[in-house]
């Protein structure tokens, strides 16, 4: 399994949409780097360009402005160690959970053994070997995320680039998954970058949290979270306190008249 996570440096990035009608400056001067194996989550107000970071760090949009480099080099779009997981889990309806697991290490042309060996592995891992021959809509939202994760978490990544994945669980559902998650991410020291809409969710995982100001999206602050992964985080004080900053810088966001 993947030992060490991939470092990600972004450096005064910017991005238009551009059509023949008209051009959108989505994101505008982002910096921000992490370490091998960090975890970093990004809040901001609906349009301000955090899906697009997400999908230049995953390669599907090439920019021409700053730079965005992972393990010192451009995001390319086949960089097979970089994942991106979507809030609708972009699961096939028409295959088993297990089919859908393996799916990546098929297009990878992995030898079946291996393939074989891994996805069982990876079942079990995550809880979810007992539905192995189900199909994604007879499963819980939770399950379909967990089985979301287990089909990129077997290509063996060392990016998981995730964007609003737990948004339409529950929130009991939610709860256990940002544990899950934070539990995988540092068993296998995996870089980690969340965008979430939960200023309690951006506050659990993230050990920095990028606060992103619109419009055009670029980075209002970056705050550490020193104590993010101890014991009982979701009472502690300090907890509570980071939730407060953030959702007053949240609120500033909405009444500079930044916000769409
Ligand atoms: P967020 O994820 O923070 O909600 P997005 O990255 O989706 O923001 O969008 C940032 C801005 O770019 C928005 O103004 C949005 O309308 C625009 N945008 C997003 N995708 C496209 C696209 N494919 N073509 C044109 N404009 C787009
Ligand atoms: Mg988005």
């Amino acid at each position: 399994m993947s030992s060490e996570g991939a470092s990600v440096a972004v450096r005064d990035l910017s991005f238009s949409y551009a059509s023949a009608e008209r051009r959108v400056e989505a994101i505008q001067e982002i910096t921000f780097s992490i370490e091998r194996g960090d975890i970093y989550t990004i809040i901001g107000p609906s349009a301000s360009g955090k899906s697009t970071l997400l999908y230049i760090l995953a390669g599907l949009l090439p920019f021409a402005s700053g730079e965005a480099l992972i393990n010192g080099e451009r995001p390319q779009p086949g960089r097979r160690a970089t994942s991106l997981i979507l809030q609708n889990y972009g699961l096939l309806p028409w295959k088993t959970v297990w089919q859908n697991v393996v799916l990546g290490m098929e297009i990878r042309r992995l030898p079946s053994p291996e393939i074989r060996a891994r996805g069982e592995k990876i079942l079990n891992e995550m809880g979810i070997a007992g539905a192995a021959k189900r199909y994604p809509a007879e499963l819980s939202g939770g399950q379909q995320q967990r089985v979301a994760i287990a089909r990129s978490l077997a290509t063996e990544p060392d990016l998981l680039l995730m964007d609003e994945p737990f948004s339409s669980l529950d929130a009991y559902s939610r709860e256990s998954m940002q544990e899950f998650l934070q539990e995988i991410q540092r068993k296998r020291g995996l870089t980690v970058i969340m965008v979430t809409h939960g200023i309690e969710e951006a506050a659990f995982l993230g050990r920095k949290i990028i606060v992103f100001a619109g419009h055009p999206g670029s980075v209002y602050r970056i705050f550490d979270n020193p104590l993010v992964g101890s014991a009982e985080y979701r009472k502690n004080d300090s907890f509570f306190h980071l939730c407060t900053e953030l959702r007053g810088a949240m609120e500033w966001n909405q009444t500079t008249g930044k916000i769409l």
